[in-house]
């Protein structure tokens, strides 16, 4: 049966696409061209980087999709067009590309909710979790990636905490989570074929 998922795109440099819009746009076509079908695409957003450094802006955007791959398979997909796309893997929250996320699979949680749990609120939010995390263990308190699921998913709700993206995403805003990040227009527009 095919499934929901939620994915988080971003870049700050040019690829062979083009600038940020251009490659998130190719992202999106690609991520067609491997088994994933679009439904929903959010707005494109600026952001600034995090934390708060010399490297250009980020082009930040988040989509559904429909698939009937597991979730490991996704995020070789992902990491696939990554790569496509000129990713350099490098230092954490270096300037890049492209960066891919897999936000979240329905109301899958992994590896499982006690691992979950530490990873969200307790390990040292510098550590990298190679391992598949379900729903990634930020998306919560970034506010780059609640605007754009805001567009496109509000009533997701996420599995651990029970609550919706529209709850999430106020909680954030209060925090002030939302400073620095602006809607800078359609990222695909209206009847736009990938
Ligand atoms: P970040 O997105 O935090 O800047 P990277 O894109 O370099 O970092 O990803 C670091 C690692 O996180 C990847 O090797 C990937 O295997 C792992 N990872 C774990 N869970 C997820 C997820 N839900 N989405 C994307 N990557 C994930
Ligand atoms: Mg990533």
């Amino acid at each position: 049966m095919p499934h929901e998922i939620l994915i988080g795109l971003g870049g700050n440099l040019s690829s062979k696409a083009g600038g940020p819009v251009e490659t998130l746009k190719a992202a999106l076509r690609q991520l067609q061209d491997r088994g994933l079908t679009l439904k929903a695409v959010s707005r494109a957003y600026r952001t600034a980087p995090v934390p708060p450094s010399g490297q250009p802006d980020f082009v930040n955007a988040a989509a559904t999709f429909e698939t009937t791959l597991s979730p490991g398979e996704c995020l070789g997909v992902l990491q696939a067009v990554e790569t496509a796309l000129g990713r350099q893997r490098g230092e954490r929250w270096s300037a890049r590309t492209l960066d891919l996320d897999l936000l979240a699979a329905g109301d899958i949680v992994a590896p499982d909710m006690a691992t979950w749990r530490h990873l969200a609120y307790e390990a040292d939010p510098m550590t990298v979790h190679t391992p598949l995390v379900l729903p990634h263990p930020r998306l919560h308190v970034r506010g780059f990636v609640l605007m754009p699921l805001q567009d496109i998913a509000p009533g997701w709700r996420h599995p651990v905490t029970g609550e919706t993206v529209t709850e999430m995403a106020a909680a954030c805003e209060k925090a002030g989570g939302f400073e620095g990040v602006q809607p800078i227009g359609a990222l695909l527009g209206a009847g736009a074929s990938l």
